[in-house]
């Protein structure tokens, strides 16, 4: 049915049709960089504000093109979901991740745990379980040292077959971030339901919490309640000194954001761990 409905949209217009062939263009692009090897994955060091050492990271993904340079994920992971490429993409990025993981432990760095992005497609069926169990034992890396992130959002849509999952995935051991926290339609008693470990506030609240009173109220009003209901809580898009003075003052946990760090390189990002650095 999508070939047809696909043939007869080229017939309708000229303008039209160049729009379908810069999409194939651009799938065919992103099937043959995922198959090359185009693919790498950066990370982005979550900070303890107390202590102000890694407590962890987040795996992001970048795709290197030889000529263009580095395209941020923007530019693909929507058209990888359209095309449906996302879920063999994810599954390269966790067991990418976990054997990174093991070989840095294995050379003797204090790992930490890093979080790898799921999407909503990925809580309709029970791949995402095999996908998982699969990263961690080829790579034999302990599942403390893994974690997966998903946004409210895919959290709700079929909510009664995500929370089966999630409990799937927190018996394996690997933790759980709520992403983007705020901008979704859930409330902290509906995700009460999920084995929920970690609350990750958005970037949204925590760049405004240095300049409008509306953010102010609501990242507090966040941190207070994921605080009852025992999440850690990360604020995402640190940027500036006052942002972490407000957070750490409301005794909100971890920070992730330039202020800390740039997402980064593996090797880089390597080096970081190994001069266990402070922020
Ligand atoms: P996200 O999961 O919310 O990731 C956080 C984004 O915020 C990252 O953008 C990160 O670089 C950016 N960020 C971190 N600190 C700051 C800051 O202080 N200021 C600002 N302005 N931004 C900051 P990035 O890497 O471009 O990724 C964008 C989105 O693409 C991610 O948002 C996520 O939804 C998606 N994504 C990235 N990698 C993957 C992946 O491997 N799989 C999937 N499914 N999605 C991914
Ligand atoms: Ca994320
Ligand atoms: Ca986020
Ligand atoms: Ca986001």
């Amino acid at each position: 049915a999508k070939e047809s409905g696909r043939k007869a949209i080229v017939l309708a217009s000229p303008e039209l049709k160049n729009e379908v062939e810069n999409l194939i263009r651009k799938e065919n692009e992103l099937r043959s960089a995922f198959a090359n090897g185009q693919l790498e994955m950066f990370y982005q060091p979550r900070v303890d504000l107390i202590t102000g050492k890694i407590s962890g990271a987040e795996a992001l993904m970048r795709w290197r093109d030889p000529i263009k340079g580095i395209i941020p994920p923007k530019d693909f992971i929507p058209l990888a979901e359209e095309i449906g490429l996302i879920r063999s993409m994810t599954e390269w990025a966790l067991s990418e991740v976990c054997k990174q993981q093991k070989k840095w432990s294995d050379s003797g760095i204090d790992i930490v745990p890093i979080s790898v992005n799921l999407v909503a497609e990925q809580f309709q069926d029970d791949q995402i379980i095999k996908t998982l169990k699969t990263s961690l034992d080829e790579s034999r890396l302990p599942a403390k040292f893994l974690e997966v992130e998903l946004t409210e959002s895919a959290a709700m849509q079929d909510p009664k077959k995500t929370a089966q999952l999630l409990n799937q995935i927190r018996d394996l051991g690997i933790l759980i971030a709520i992403d983007d926290f705020g901008t979704g339609y859930s409330s902290l008693a509906y995700l009460e339901k999920f084995p929920i470990d970690i609350l990750k506030i958005d970037i949204s609240f925590v760049q405004g919490v240095t300049k409008d009173l509306h953010s102010i109220a609501i990242t507090s009003a966040i941190i207070a309640m994921a605080k009852e209901l025992k999440f850690l809580i990360v604020a995402e898009g640190v940027e500036i000194e006052g942002q972490r003075e407000f957070l750490s003052s409301h005794h909100c946990e971890e920070g992730q954001g330039y202020l800390f760090s740039q997402p980064v390189p593996a090797d880089t990002f390597k080096q970081l761990l190994i001069n266990k650095v402070s922020y």
